[in-house]
């Protein structure tokens, strides 16, 4: 008899046991959908006014070339002749010639509108995000060049390689429908 009881409160807590294991196999499951479904509206963005143009940006992000790319938020421009984003600081000459450029990869585009105003664009495709034109943007200038994460390009990483090295701490996660923050 007492070997019987002894039998049926093994099988009850190998019962018992595997009960509590499923419940808590549900409760993981659960729980990574709902931290999933949390993040997924959610995006990594720079808050261009704690970015402090390290150029980690281009080197740490996981794809090559960068999610990160410059923008350019023409409202703001001044159209400078001598604009800091653009030449090389004391640059012999201010013409498009490659070595009055500041720009490593010949990435932001100048054009003549009207005297004395120039037009300063960014061709993404070939920006890495290095942030030199920005400093220069806004060190001397209007600060209508800055660094944000391309949507269509970032991965969306759980942990983004960038924000761990960042020393501005300047990625922050931000609603999707939101996606880019200004300079201001
Ligand atoms: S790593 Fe941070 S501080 Fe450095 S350029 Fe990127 S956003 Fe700016
Ligand atoms: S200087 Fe760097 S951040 Fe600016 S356009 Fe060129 S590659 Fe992009
Ligand atoms: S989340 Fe990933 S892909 Fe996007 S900027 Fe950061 S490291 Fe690059």
């Amino acid at each position: 008899m007492k070997n019987k009881t002894n039998k049926l409160t093994r099988r009850e807590f190998i019962k018992d046991l595997l009960h509590k294991l499923l419940l808590l196999l549900l409760g993981s499951f659960v729980f990574t959908r709902l931290f999933k479904s949390a993040q997924a509206g959610y995006v990594w963005q720079i808050d261009p006014k704690k970015c402090v143009k390290c150029g980690r940006c281009a080197t740490a992000c996981v794809i090559n070339p960068s999610a990160v790319k410059c923008v350019h938020e023409f409202e703001t421009c001044g159209y400078c002749n001598l604009c800091f984003g653009y030449f090389q600081p004391g640059a012999a000459h201010l013409t498009a010639d490659a070595e009055n450029q500041l720009c490593p990869t010949g990435a932001l585009q100048r054009r003549f509108v009207e005297e004395p105003f120039f037009e300063y664009t960014v061709n993404e495709a070939l920006c890495i995000g290095c942030g030199k034109c920005v400093q220069g943007c806004n060190l001397f200038g209007n600060g209508s060049l800055f660094l944000q994460v391309r949507h269509d390009l970032c991965k969306n990483c759980n942990e983004c390689s960038i924000a761990r090295v960042c020393p501005g701490n300047a990625f922050v996660r931000i609603p999707a429908r939101k996606a880019y923050l200004k300079n201001e």
